[in-house]
């Protein structure tokens, strides 16, 4: 069985930039939002069944899905949401399951950001949470995404607090503006996940 580690931390906190480290390490990154897009990708059952309910215009030129319209639709109908949930949820975790256990590191890191907020914490071995302040996410994504400060704010709203996050937390890695020493503490982490991967699997 692997032993999974969920990796998550509200927008902008630097879990693509701490999963990179584990990365280095030789340990296998299972992404929780690649899975979200390739349940949708053209030709699959999933967005047949998108386009079917919603009609042709949920999709974009060429073809894709147009995931930001349908952002807007679920956003303001919760009928539609649970709809859709209904649909994609069940997809996703058995490719998540998949992913995860064909991993052979020693362990797997699943970068997963919505891990409190969908209710996913069971499937996890170990939970490490990447905390910033929400100022720091704030300015990072308004720089990355070039975004409006208040399209970040409403998704940092919708997220889970930063103190309920931290209140499930086995870890917890600050990635502060400016953090020096980011490889090292994620060193010290991923020797700890190897002892205890040996245990789980003695
Ligand atoms: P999201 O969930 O929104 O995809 P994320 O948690 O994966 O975000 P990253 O993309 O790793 O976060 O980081 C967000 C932005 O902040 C990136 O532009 C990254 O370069 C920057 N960043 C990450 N860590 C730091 C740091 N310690 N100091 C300053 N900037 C940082």
């Amino acid at each position: 069985m692997a032993y999974i580690v969920a990796l998550t931390g509200g927008i902008g906190s630097g879990k693509t930039t701490i999963a990179n480290e584990f990365a280095k390490l030789g340990i296998e990154i299972v992404d929780a939002d690649i899975i979200a897009r390739q349940v949708v990708q053209p030709n699959t059952p999933a967005l047949g069944a998108i386009i079917s309910h919603f009609g042709p215009s949920i999709l974009s030129s060429d073809g894709s899905l147009n995931r930001e319209r349908l952002r807007q639709i679920i956003f303001s109908d919760d009928t539609e949401k649970k709809w859709l949930n209904a649909l994609l949820h069940p997809l996703i975790q058995q490719k998540t399951q998949n992913q995860l256990q064909k991993s052979n590191s020693a362990y797997v890191l699943w970068v997963v950001p919505l891990l409190i907020e969908n209710n996913l914490t069971h499937l996890a071995d170990r939970i490490l949470v990447v905390d910033v302040t929400p100022d720091e996410q704030l300015k990072r994504t308004i720089q990355r995404d070039n975004v409006s400060e208040e399209h970040v704010i409403s998704i940092l709203n919708a997220q889970s607090s930063r103190e309920k996050r931290l209140s499930y937390a086995d870890d917890v890695i600050t990635n502060h503006d400016g953090e020096l020493n980011i490889a090292d503490k994620v060193a010290k982490l991923h020797e700890n996940y190897i002892i205890l991967a040996q245990k789980k699997n003695r």
